[in-house]
């Protein structure tokens, strides 16, 4: 039997008159790739918010290995075992590309200080292919490579889950194999992953299951291969 990490129940996120996201229900077992996806505007960055403690649901309960983390605070949340990168990429720009890595370091479970943060963040920086841009300004960096750094940042936390926001959004298509076969290797080393994603080679390739969103409420969940072959998943895209 799969470990289930995340219990997502019944979560309600409400704007005003707004239902961003309804009574969603969903698992995420250890070890898996779980891809939410849906047309813009269905709730997929909402939730990912509400997992990362951005801003609490309205009501319903995430639980993190059993415990409660729904309404914690973003800090709180990643010390125990969540980090994210966001849809728009969101670093320090007046620092270095290490120690922006460093930065997230410090927001982990486990906290590491100096020259082990430091040697911990040149680890990631190339595992993510960034080994020789480390003391480069983050603010000269091309587009890929500022999504590289959110990345490492993400990693340092050492986290449980894993939280990609629309990753792979915006990149040509070299990068975007480049950046498919990078998270490939994140899942080949058996993390736990909730991938936002537009791109379907990327579903396909990378998800194990996935959740479909529309307009705020999951339609559809099950392999990549059953959920887009669902006439109901089918009519959300075209907007019918
Ligand atoms: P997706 O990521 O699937 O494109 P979002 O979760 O960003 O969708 O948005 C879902 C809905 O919630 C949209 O109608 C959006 O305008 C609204 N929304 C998202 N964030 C906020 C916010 N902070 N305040 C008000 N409305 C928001
Ligand atoms: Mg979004």
């Amino acid at each position: 039997m799969a470990r289930v990490v995340l219990e997502v129940r019944d979560v309600t996120k409400r704007f005003g008159g707004l239902v961003a996201v309804r009574e969603m229900v969903f698992d995420v077992n250890h070890n898996e790739v779980l891809g939410i996806i849906g047309p813009n505007g269905s709730g997929k960055s909402t939730m990912i918010n509400m997992i990362s403690g951005t801003f609490p649901p309205s009501s319903g309960s995430i639980r993190l290995n059993g415990q409660e983390i729904a309404g914690k605070p973003a800090h709180r949340i990643a010390r125990q075992g969540v980090a994210r990168t966001f849809q728009l990429v969101r670093l320090l720009p007046e620092l270095s590309v290490v120690e922006n890595v460093i930065a997230g370091a410090a927001f982990g479970h486990r906290k590491r200080w100096g020259a082990e943060a430091e040697s911990f963040a040149r680890t990631l920086l190339e595992r993510v292919g960034l080994g020789r841009q480390i003391n480069m300004p983050v603010s000269s960096l091309t587009y890929i490579n500022t999504k590289r750094v959110e990345l490492a940042r993400a990693l340092a936390c050492e986290p449980e889950v894993l939280l990609l926001d629309e990753w792979l959004a915006g990149l040509n298509p070299t990068e975007l194999e480049t950046g498919i076969d990078l998270i490939k290797s994140l899942r080949d080393e058996g993390r736990t992953i909730i991938l936002v994603e537009h791109v379907m080679d990327a579903i396909r390739s990378l998800c194990d299951r996935c959740v479909v969103m529309s307009s705020g409420a999951k339609i559809a969940e099950g392999t990549p291969t059953e959920v887009l072959a669902d006439e109901e998943v089918i009519r959300a895209y075209l907007g019918a």
